[in-house]
């Protein structure tokens, strides 16, 4: 079926979180748009994460503000499954212009006129603007220490699934922010052998003082910081929403039977170096943990509010003996490691974005998501406006950030000096839209596919 419209004031590609979010804020501006998703609404979060996976937020935090969860509990973690049908009763709660299985395979400036044209899968279109919703975790990254593919089994977490999919034998996980400790954390527990490869991390309490950790991150300005804290560019966070909800707790890990190692170094012949970090990784895991409680205390101190003491919480279980005497060389046949897990995070993709957007690393280059190139928007992004942007609740403010300034645009480009509004004779146009009214098509009536 060809595609019916075939030029649209705003265009969004990617119907994940940022996709939805975008949509609704333009539908309520008045802004006429259409968001092309090559797969299904909220995709990565059906097909894209292991079949355990539940949300590492509460289900009261990790929404849209404009709709509850309806079959989670405010104070549970939504699995992955429930996370995916909320943003599709999200976008269909406001009859979002989604067009599903429709691929954008290039976007180009326009010469000599505004706006851009859009190759998808389903034909050209055209548009004044482009949102770049196409998420913050698009390719897998595993690093190029990787040993070259032999006999053992090497998945990123990104197609890890569940323990059954990897065969008999030990499980080298390496990384250890919230995927790989919920991987190790797994296979453990069904009954294998696991070594967990531990880099720098932070670690928030689950709860303290009985309020969640995202509460106190929220109360203590903390999804609102700009900008990443110097030398912490390269720490991950141990978070976990699994079995109800826990605190990440290393020593806890080692001492129910995972073996912790420092950051993985090298392999060579079969055999795999580690860093020796393990302890000062764990220590300043530690410091981060007790920080966020010392925090808590000054601002119910502060604030005088009647939150119950929690002293137990500062208890730091004793050192297991995989800290007290790491392992620093681990022979992979010898331990019975069959399979390698990379827990190693994600890059972004924009191939197919031909447009002056980027700096000299292939970085985009934007203020708030609103990019260098006029036109071209980006959302989603980690660290984008904030701490808090690449998840659920912070990336709804930044496409109200970046709704409101394509309004301002539209108003710009729409306006006519004296001898314009006489020679257009009154006539009527879309704001600030390079197309007329006529040539936007059917958007209203595409609903969601
Ligand atoms: C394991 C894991 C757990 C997470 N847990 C949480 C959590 O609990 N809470 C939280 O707030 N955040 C969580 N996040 C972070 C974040 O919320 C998710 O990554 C979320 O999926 C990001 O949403 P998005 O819309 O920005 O991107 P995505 O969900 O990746 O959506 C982008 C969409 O764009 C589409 N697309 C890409 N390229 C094109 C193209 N060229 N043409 C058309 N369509 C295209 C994709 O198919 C996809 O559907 C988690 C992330 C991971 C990896």
């Amino acid at each position: 079926m060809t595609m019916e419209t075939t030029s649209i004031d705003t265009l969004i590609v990617g119907a994940g979180q940022a996709g939805v979010a975008m949509s609704e804020h333009l539908s309520k501006l008045g802004v006429p748009h259409l968001v092309l998703e090559r797969h299904r609404i909220a995709e990565a979060w059906r097909t894209a994460r292991w079949d355990s996976l539940v949300a590492n937020g509460p289900a009261w935090h990790d929404r849209f503000p404009n709709l509850e969860f309806d079959d989670v509990d405010p104070d549970g973690f939504a699995s992955k499954e429930q996370v995916a049908d909320y943003f599709v009763a999200y976008a269909t709660k406001f009859d979002a212009p989604i067009r599903t299985g429709v691929e954008v395979k290039k976007v180009v400036r326009n010469a000599g006129r505004q706006g851009f044209t859009i190759e998808t899968s389903d034909g050209a279109i055209e548009a004044n603007r482009v949102v770049v919703a196409t998420g913050p975790f698009q390719r897998p990254v595993i690093p190029p220490i990787a040993p070259a593919a032999g006999k053992l089994t090497q998945i990123h977490s990104a197609d890890y699934r569940n323990p059954e999919q990897l065969p008999a034998g030990a499980v080298l996980v390496v990384g250890a922010g919230s995927s790989g400790v919920q991987i190790a954390d797994e296979l453990q527990r069904a009954g294998k052998q696991v070594y967990l490869s531990v880099g720098p991390h932070d670690r928030p309490p689950r709860a303290y003082r009985g309020r969640d950790f995202c509460w106190w991150l929220g109360v203590l300005g903390e999804w609102d910081a700009e900008v990443m804290r110097p030398g912490k560019e390269h720490v991950t966070i141990a978070v976990s929403g699994a079995r109800g909800g826990h605190t990440v707790d290393f020593r806890r890990l080692a001492h129910q039977g995972i073996s912790l190692v420092g950051l993985t170094k090298s392999f060579d012949d079969g055999v795999v170096t580690f860093e020796q970090d393990l302890a000062e990784n764990i220590a300043r895991g530690d410091e981060n943990y007790l920080s966020l409680l010392n925090a808590a205390d000054a601002y119910v101190a502060r604030n005088g509010l009647d939150l119950p003491e929690e002293p137990g919480a500062r208890d730091i279980p004793p050192d297991p003996a995989c800290l007290i005497d790491p392992v620093l060389d681990l022979d992979l046949a010898k331990a019975g490691v069959t399979s390698i897990i990379w827990a190693t995070g994600y890059a972004v993709d924009f191939s197919w974005l031909d447009v002056d957007a980027f700096d000299e690393k292939g970085k985009p280059k934007h203020q708030r998501g609103v990019s260098k190139e006029p036109g071209i928007y980006f959302l989603g992004l980690p660290w984008l406006s904030r701490r808090g942007s690449a998840f659920i609740w912070g990336v709804w403010h930044d496409a109200r950030h970046i709704a409101d300034h394509i309004v301002t645009q539209r108003k710009y480009l729409a306006y006519r000096d004296p001898s314009q509004r006489h020679a257009d004779g009154h006539r009527e146009e879309v704001p600030g839209s390079a197309f007329p009214d006529s040539r936007v098509h059917k958007v209203s009536e595409m609903g969601v596919s």
